[in-house]
């Protein structure tokens, strides 16, 4: 058996995707790997086929169990042998599960990292040839990241107490060159294949909006989105139960999770969630590590999350399964300042000092700017993610609502002009209120208190609202033309770019959407937009969507009877296939995707059955195109 053997077999899939293989290829010649990987890219299967293909046991390190559960049910699924050992189960359950191991029973085993320096474990591992040990997660071992584990800590300890040290793989979706240095170094990894793929996803759109009513926005999206699953974030506890109640009223199949509920409520609306009981998910951000669900068709976060770095994980967990997916972020002003509650009052850790406090907190405030520039850019918005990222030769893509919506655009140099000078009259000591407040003329009590009424600057702008003033001064600061202090006085100063404008040798253009055509536009954009057209009403004709319908229904009652969420019997995108291919046979039915022999022996006849029942063995076309 081939790695491709393996692909079709266990996964049934045929191809492997940009990057698997040099990682694949690296570990079975005996090397280290890292793999950098945005969600959803497959990481997985970058570990488990040569796992399959390796003498030994590869060992799983993971910190999220709820994800290990997934994993091993999918694998078991799959016909792989593969048990997990963590703090879910109980120490008998450990210790049969330990036995099993050591008498061969299991190909891959995931570990919880606490896991790693017990007794029964470590006896366990000097027992077994062990060929791999694969960190999923890595960047929880970066004491820069976002979410160190001091627990991951103890992988190298684990290690070093082994016989024979076997091949490590590590994989994260975390970019950061910090970080990546990090898990190299701390982990020891020797001259690893080091991975970095497009962090790009093509498959999903982004938007930001600005609606007036953000809860009037979401029900009425939720219903143009009718019977597909979805989550929404929101800042807050409050507002999660908020709106929470807000669309049971309207009848919307919605569950929520945040940390105040209790940890039996929570399981249970996860599961109704995954199992799609319930496929609407309103929560904070407390959700969704570990949640391996496959078909959800949106992310709408109802405030600005604290940082792109988060909003692209969270948003990243719409469309894994490759099909079409939307990003929505719904922007106010006030979430700037929620988030700055929300930092200031940050737990702080107690061993740092003074200075590393306000290392930290200049850190989040930075981070928080990237997120609301993000939020007011008119540029395409995956551009803007990608350079973040580090992938600088980005452009307009097409597939967000910056590059489809229509522009005006206007010469304002001369109101630019305006607001260079007046930052440089009062020497550079106040922030984007004060300046455009004083520019349109504003009569408030702060201003004459500041005395700066008597400044030539004041009144300048007189007939432009405040608000036009601050949008211009926004997208000069995007543009690097003025800068903003990372301290919370938040400070306007002038930069470089200033003086080219003040010179003349560049001009300040103001991009303003025009709010009508743009929903036609993205309907047009979304008929011709290339790759991934996997809304399954775009490829399937009347009688297909039926034929679907009642192949998910099947999938259903096999879930029900198995206790399986149902995206792990099939993934939606194989129910698509097999409404295309309508296979009458075992031969064609294995040719479908994700359809490897395993399922193949489980579920397949029920699945042929259903669609014979259907076509009455006829062949027939359920799709839209040519062949
Ligand atoms: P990650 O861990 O990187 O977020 P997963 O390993 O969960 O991603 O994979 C995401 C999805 O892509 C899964 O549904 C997986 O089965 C699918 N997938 C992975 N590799 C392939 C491939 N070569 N061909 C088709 N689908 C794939
Ligand atoms: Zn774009």
């Amino acid at each position: 058996m081939d790695k491709y053997d393996v692909l079709k077999k266990y996964f049934g899939y045929s191809e492997f995707r940009e990057g698997q293989e040099i990682l694949i290829d690296g570990i079975l010649a005996g090397r280290d790997v890292l793999g950098i990987m945005p969600t959803g890219a497959g990481k997985s299967i970058c570990y488990q086929t040569p796992a399959l293909l390796l003498p030994g046991i590869t060992l799983v390190i993971s910190p999220l169990i709820s994800l290990m559960k997934d994993q091993v049910q999918a694998l078991n699924q799959a016909g792989v042998h593969a048990a997990y050992i963590n703090s879910s189960l109980s120490e008998s359950q450990i210790s049969k599960a330990l036995r099993l191991a050591a008498a061969g029973q299991y190909k891959i085993i995931y570990v919880a990292p606490e896991r790693l320096e017990t007794c029964d474990f470590l006896n366990f591992a000097g027992q077994v040839e062990i060929s791999m040990l694969t960190v999923d997660e890595a960047h929880c071992i970066s004491q820069w990241g976002q979410d160190f584990r001091p627990s991951y800590l103890k992988i190298v300890q684990f290690i070093r107490q082994l016989r024979k040290r076997p091949v490590i793989s590590a994989f994260t979706a975390t970019a950061t060159e910090t970080v990546k240095e990090d898990i190299i170094c701390v982990l020891g990894l020797q001259a690893p294949e080091v991975l970095v793929t497009g962090f790009d996803r093509k498959n999903l759109y982004f938007a930001v909006e600005t609606p007036k009513k953000k809860d009037r926005y979401v029900i009425n999206y939720i219903g143009e989105h009718a019977s597909e699953s979805g989550i929404i974030y929101c800042a807050t506890r409050k507002n999660v139960d908020i709106l929470y109640e807000k669309l049971c009223g309207e009848g919307v199949l919605a569950t929520r999770y945040h940390a105040g509920l209790s940890g039996e409520e929570r399981r249970q609306n996860q599961e109704d969630f995954i199992y799609d009981t319930r496929p609407v998910m309103v929560a904070t951000n407390a959700f969704g590590m570990g949640i391996d669900k496959s078909n959800v068709r949106y992310v709408i976060h109802y405030n600005m999350p604290q940082s792109l770095e988060n909003y692209y994980q969270e948003a990243g967990r719409a469309g894994r399964d490759g099909g079409k997916a939307e990003c929505v972020l719904l922007y106010s002003a006030q979430d700037v300042i929620i988030n700055r509650f929300l930092s200031d009052n940050k737990e702080q850790k107690a061993e740092y000092t003074p200075e590393e406090i306000e290392a930290v907190r200049e850190r989040d405030e930075e981070r928080l700017k990237t997120m609301t520039y993000y939020c007011t850019t008119s540029n395409c918005l995956r551009a803007y993610i990608l350079h973040y990222f580090g992938e600088k030769e980005a452009v307009s893509c097409g597939n967000c609502l910056n590059c489809i919506r229509e522009y005006e655009e206007t010469d304002v140099t001369e109101t630019a002009c305006h607001i260079i000078s007046c930052i440089r009259e009062v020497r550079q000591r106040y922030g984007i209120n004060v300046i455009a407040g004083m520019l349109a003329g504003d009569d408030r009590a702060k201003l004459r208190e500041y005395g700066l009424f008597s400044y030539q600057s004041y009144g300048i702008l007189k007939p432009m609202r405040e608000t036009e003033i601050k949008q211009i001064i926004n997208q000069m600061l995007i543009d690097g033309q003025l800068f903003v202090t990372n301290d919370k006085y938040a400070i306007l100063k002038i930069t470089e770019k200033s003086d080219e404008i003040i010179n003349g040798d560049k001009r300040v253009i103001f991009r303003r959407a025009k709010m009508d055509e743009r929903e036609e536009k993205k309907k047009a954009g979304e008929k011709a937009a290339s790759g991934a057209k996997t809304r399954r009403s775009d490829i399937l004709n009347s009688r297909g969507l039926e034929l679907f319908e009642q192949l998910r229904e099947l999938r259903t009652t096999i879930a029900k009877e198995e206790n399986m969420p149902p995206y792990i019997i099939f993934a939606d995108k194989t129910l698509v296939d097999m409404c295309v291919r309508a296979p009458l046979d075992k031969k064609e039915m294995l040719k479908v995707t994700g359809v490897g022999e395993s399922k193949y022996n489980r579920y397949g006849e029920r699945f042929l059955q259903s669609i014979r029942e259907y076509t009455g063995g006829v062949r027939e076309k359920f799709y839209f195109g040519e062949e």
